[in-house]
């Protein structure tokens, strides 16, 4: 099986765009095919290197590898152009002296024609003298090249949508080389289809009506048609076609907080279901289980939730080490403080990591989460501070007794949970009354592992370092209540 991707470089990597290359690459990849890789840049006033270079980028970052390519189609204009001028040889096309007024009058009547295409070049052109096409042609009259649609109909066995049919008479004679000579889309791809041998052309539900046109272009120019299949399009929660408006739609966007894996096996999702209610995947298994019998026929809902859900499932099961350097490469600290910490602890990042990646959901909210285990500022979330330092007095008091118990303890999660646990029945109060109080000491936060995880992890120089940061803070606080709200922020 051959198979294509042929972005155009208008714009940068598309969700949609990377689902088409992604269900391409799938079919070359369980068949052994060949993916093939197709710039379509004709477009020069709006096509840019810089997209070309983000689309390659995109694909590369999603694991999409390609066969052969990239081919930039502009490469080919002047195959382009014969094939054109082979079917006006060939009765195939016609050329049209319409004048710019009389193409205005055209587009204005096509609404009285109820949905039929329009005729009218054709006929103004089969008006003509014989042999006076030529002659002005000859003369360097300006013209454009239509292919004439023949009778009858259009028909393929959609791979997605089944039999497809098209009546003929609904299709406009396209113009396929224009008045400044230049070749049009259609024929183009047609062309380059033809020469890269492709055989099956899958993509986007928006080029359902290029299709008859691709084929009768490629029977007239005595082309092998390939087969088609349509992905319906992606949709955003409204239902409508997804856009901007429903969040980014560039894949690049994406980059630095999902992982590669969960995108792929996100966008495999969007549009192709496995058939039972397995979600979670790895490249092999969509590779082995994917299938265009399973592509689904009716438009599929962009779901952030679901994406960032999957991401967390893949964050969990991933290799630690991998793991390890994505996040180092998003920390706000440079790498060598959270290599400092783990000094003399080891296993200590991979520990760390692993506790906290079961309920992450993107790497850059992780990469913040490790972050507060290496030495530097934190912040108290004002709803931790109002829950859980509501008592400021007490819980300074409380804060204040642990610490000394704390300093003589062995620095191992079952030897500091017996201490805490000692002193809350000393106390003759519920752990928690001393564990929240100290969570938001340690982390700034109302949630977090299990407290005597985030001791250990934390290291007893910090732990007590940020105890009594939390002390000084309760106390100003505390000695001048009026002032502003409560623990903000740690103090400077
Ligand atoms: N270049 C076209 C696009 O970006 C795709 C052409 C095709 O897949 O046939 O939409």
């Amino acid at each position: 099986m051959r198979v294509r991707f042929a972005p155009s470089p208008t714009g940068f990597l598309h969700v949609g765009g990377a689902r088409t290359a992604l269900f391409n690459w799938l079919l070359a990849r369980q068949s052994g095919g060949t993916f093939v890789l197709r710039i379509e840049d004709t477009d020069r006033a709006r096509s840019s290197e810089a997209m070309t270079d983000a689309i390659l980028r995109g694909l590369e970052w999603l694991g999409i590898d390609r066969d052969e390519g990239p081919f930039f189609q502009s490469n080919r204009v002047g195959e382009h152009t014969a094939a054109g001028r082979k079917l006006l040889a060939g009765g195939h096309a016609y050329r049209d002296f319409s004048t710019p007024e009389e193409l205005a009058r055209d587009r204005a009547n096509i609404a009285s024609l109820a949905g039929e295409a329009t005729r009218a070049a054709r006929r103004r052109a089969e008006a003509l003298a014989p042999g006076e096409a030529e002659e002005r042609a000859e003369a360097r009259e300006p013209h454009a090249v239509r292919f004439l649609v023949p009778e009858g109909s259009t028909e393929w066995e959609d791979a997605v949508h089944g039999p497809m049919r098209f009546r003929n008479r609904d299709i406009d004679d396209l113009v396929i080389l224009r008045a400044d000579g230049s070749p049009t889309y259609n024929l183009a791809v047609v062309c380059d289809d033809a020469h890269a041998r492709i055989d099956m052309v899958l993509r986007g539900d928006d080029h359902l009506s290029n299709t008859p046109k691709q084929i009768l272009l490629a029977r007239a120019l005595g082309f092998p048609v390939p087969r088609f299949g349509h992905v319906p399009l992606i949709l955003g929660r409204d239902g409508k076609r997804l856009s901007k408006r429903h969040g980014a739609t560039d894949i690049a966007e994406y980059r630095r907080d999902i992982l590669p894996e969960a995108m792929v096996n996100f966008l495999a999702l969007l549009g192709w279901s496995p058939g039972d209610d397995r979600e979670v995947m790895e490249l092999d298994e969509i590779v082995r289980r994917f299938s265009l019998k399973r592509i689904l026929r009716k438009g599929s809902v962009f779901d952030a939730d679901k994406l960032a859900w999957l991401n967390g499932r893949h964050l969990s099961r991933m290799d630690l080490a991998r793991l390890g350097s994505l996040v180092t490469a998003r920390m706000a600290q440079l790498p060598q403080t959270a290599e400092a910490a783990a000094q003399d602890r080891p296993g200590w990042y991979d520990g760390l990591l692993d506790l906290l990646r079961t309920r992450a959901r993107s790497l850059d909210a992780l990469a913040r989460n490790v972050s507060l285990y290496l030495p530097g500022e934190i912040a108290y979330e004002p709803k931790a501070v109002r829950k859980h330092w509501k008592r400021r007095a007490q819980v300074g008091e409380y804060l204040d007794a642990l610490r000394r118990r704390l300093e003589g303890c062995e620095w191992h999660p079952e030897p500091l949970e017996r201490a805490l646990r000692d002193l809350a029945e000393e106390l003759e109060v519920g752990a928690g009354r001393l564990i929240h109080p100290l969570r938001v000491a340690l982390t700034g936060q109302a949630v977090s592992p299990g407290i005597f995880d985030v001791l250990y992890y934390l290291g007893r120089d910090l732990s007590l370092d940020r105890i009594g940061r939390a002390l000084e803070t309760l106390a100003v606080e505390e000695a001048m209540p009026q002032v502003g709200s409560v623990g903000r922020t740690a103090p400077a």
